[in-house]
């Protein structure tokens, strides 16, 4: 791929080349939000470069199966009012409403675009965009079950990285992969681009922009059982917190109720969108119990904590009583060929599992991440200052898993992150494009901010510790999934904390036994380590901080909603090793105009 070096300065470091490149706009990531924002920004003429740890198609976004959410009507009644209904109360009245209704309206032109750039929808025998139930999406306010979720298959991601891939090609933005970006340029609270490095050659790169986009997606690796990609090392809230930039609602960790047992690999909702339904040890179908309403289809946090209820109360199945079955059988070869064929064989090489015979195991397993860097629905990263909770931070944007816009609030609904992804994408594209002016000078910039990302990178890179990344790492994942589960208490909350910031401190023992700079792997699990540690400490001093239950938070000190206190988002800062400062903003409880009223806060009946 051409690479656009502009100006070239060898060796301004002893043991470092580092190449100069101005751009107007960088996005970082190539995942669905990258690239939405990348070929957005393309199309507008804006100079922008993409660079990405990972080849763009090897994203995580790839595994995205059931689908993406739009009130089209193309399988029933619709309206992206009831969409907007659903997603507000899923978020258990975290999600900031002007957000949502932007998501929610903007659903139905994004699919259409989507389906105009070229991406394979599975068809209704009319021809129209297949669309399949998926939990907590609802019609009329909550009375009827929507067919919303538009998919391919289930490889819906698959479809939409390659599509948003060729169309970018097509609009020739310019890649940079397998470049892992380091930290971002700051100058007097305003960011001025991004240092990379190349992996293949170990060469830096600094890339100055107008704006940068962090599309760097979630964290999950943070914790031991996780659907999501060895990948997905959150370094975009890394550079954020390394940055001063407070971090969102990161108590708010998804559980996706069907993880297979053992590998963690995920069964889409949409099995369950397609009429498969779960069992106990007694074989009885107990989400009957826990949601008579929605059923099998009530929404994630409500699924995983019925099925961890059932496990606790032994009523868990195999040998050791600690899961649950997923049955599909019933659906017949026909339809499971047809509309669920990737998990088909998924099961069969994760759970030796053959689904047109046997119920696949599964447990509740980390999927998503609501938390993440706070913005605005234009992706304009915000914070809290001099009293303003919405102020800007000038040059700094993020999209995706790795933002918290807040649409998800204390828990996603299926099918709404792939939705996230292009909504905000592209109007993050949008907003560039209005802030900044094609071909603007850039202006100079003290050393500090490069100095600060070489010095940590030169001493991560000779780090002669004892302890091994690997180690730490377990250590933390272990802690995580023990102290920030599907339920918490108090006390097992502040014990996880002792334990982290214990781990995090022997991070300056860490050993990175090659000092070289090609392929360095070694180096690169390390950096993302770092990254990840920061995450996990901000998620549990959140966690352990909000005493009450809300959405994926469960605290059974405080099983209720409690919206006197907590009617707030978190923001958490990370001051030192192992400091953590605590903060909040309020929710947005305001609509865009009079074409949707605030959604008011109810109980919520599943
Ligand atoms: C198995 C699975 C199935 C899912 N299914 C669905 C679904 O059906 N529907 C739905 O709505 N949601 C689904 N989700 C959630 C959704 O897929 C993710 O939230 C979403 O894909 C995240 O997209 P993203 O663009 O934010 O990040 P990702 O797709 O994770 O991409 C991150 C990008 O950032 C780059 N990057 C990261 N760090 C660096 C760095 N330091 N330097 C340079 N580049 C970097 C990577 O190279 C990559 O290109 C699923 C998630 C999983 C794990």
């Amino acid at each position: 791929m051409a690479h656009q070096a502009d100006i070239k300065f060898p060796k301004v470091r002893p043991g470092y080349e580092i190449v100069h490149h101005e751009y107007d706009v960088v996005v970082v990531g190539a995942g669905g939000a990258g690239l939405r924002a990348t070929l957005g920004l393309a199309e507008t003429g804006l100079k922008t470069a993409n660079i990405t740890k990972v080849f763009p198609t090897r994203s995580h976004t790839v595994a995205a199966q059931g689908g993406i959410s739009a009130a089209l009507g193309n399988m029933g009644q619709d309206d992206w009012r009831w969409h907007m209904y659903d997603t507000v109360k899923g978020s258990d009245w975290l999600g900031d409403q002007d957000a949502i209704q932007y998501m929610c309206r903007e659903a139905i032109p994004a699919i259409i675009e989507l389906e105009h750039y070229g991406l394979p929808f599975s068809r209704t025998p009319e021809g129209k965009i297949y669309q399949r139930p998926f939990g907590g999406m609802t019609t009329h306010w909550g009375e009827g079950t929507a067919q919303r979720t538009c998919a391919a298959a289930d490889r819906t991601g698959h479809a939409m990285l390659h599509t948003l891939y060729q169309q970018s090609l097509k609009c020739k933005a310019q890649f940079y992969v397998e470049y892992f970006a380091l930290d971002l340029i700051m100058d007097k609270g305003e960011c001025k681009g991004v240092i990379a490095m190349d992996m293949a050659t170990g060469v830096l790169h600094r890339f100055r922009a107008h704006t940068v986009i962090l599309a760097t997606g979630g964290y999950g690796r943070a914790y031991f059982s996780a659907t999501s990609a060895h990948t997905c090392t959150g370094d975009g809230g890394g550079m954020a917190l390394r940055a001063g930039v407070p971090l969102q609602d990161m108590e708010f960790v998804q559980f996706h109720p069907t993880g297979i047992y053992g590998s963690g690999c995920l069964i889409t909702e949409g099995a369950r969108g397609e009429g498969g339904y779960l069992t106990n040890s007694k074989g009885e179908r107990f989400m009957e119990r826990y949601a008579p309403n929605r059923k099998d289809l009530a929404s994630r946090d409500v699924v995983s904590r019925s099925m961890t209820m059932e496990i606790r109360d032994g009523r868990g199945v195999g040998a050791e009583g600690d899961h649950i079955h997923l049955h599909l059988e019933h659906l017949g070869g026909d339809v499971l060929h047809a509309r669920l064929p990737g998990i088909s064989e998924t099961a069969k090489i994760f759970a030796g599992v053959d689904v047109t015979k046997e119920p696949i195991p599964v447990i509740p397993t980390v999927h998503y991440n609501m938390g993440g860097i706070p913005t605005n629905f234009y992706g304009e990263v915000v914070t809290v200052r001099d009293g303003n909770p919405d102020s800007v931070i000038p040059g700094l944007m993020a999209v995706g898993e790795a933002a918290c816009v807040s649409v998800h609030g204390a828990n996603r609904l299926g099918s709404n992150s792939l939705l996230d992804l292009v909504v905000f994408g592209r109007s993050a594209a949008i907003r560039a494009a209005q802030v900044v002016k094609k071909g603007a000078p850039h202006s100079t910039i003290s050393d500090e901010s490069e100095d600060f990302c070489l010095d940590r990178l030169d001493k991560l890179r000779y780090a002669k510790g004892s302890r091994k990344t690997a180690e730490i790492r377990l250590e933390m994942q272990k802690t995580m999934q023990k102290h920030a589960a599907v339920f918490r208490t108090q006390e097992s909350m502040e014990e996880g904390l002792v334990k982290l910031k214990k781990t995090i401190e022997t991070f300056k023992d860490v050993q990175v036994s090659d000092h070289s700079l090609i392929w360095n792997s070694d180096l690169i699990e390390t950096l993302e380590l770092e990254n990840l540690m920061g995450q996990a400490l901000v998620t549990l001093e959140s966690a352990a901080a909000r005493k009450e239950s809300r959405g994926a938070h469960a605290h059974e000190d405080f099983p209720d909603r409690d919206d006197v206190n907590w009617f707030k988002h978190s923001l958490a800062w990370r001051t030192g090793e192992t400091e953590v400062k605590l903060g909040d903003r309020p929710v947005h409880m305001y609509t865009l105009d009079d074409e949707m009223q605030v959604v008011a806060p109810q109980k919520r009946v599943y």
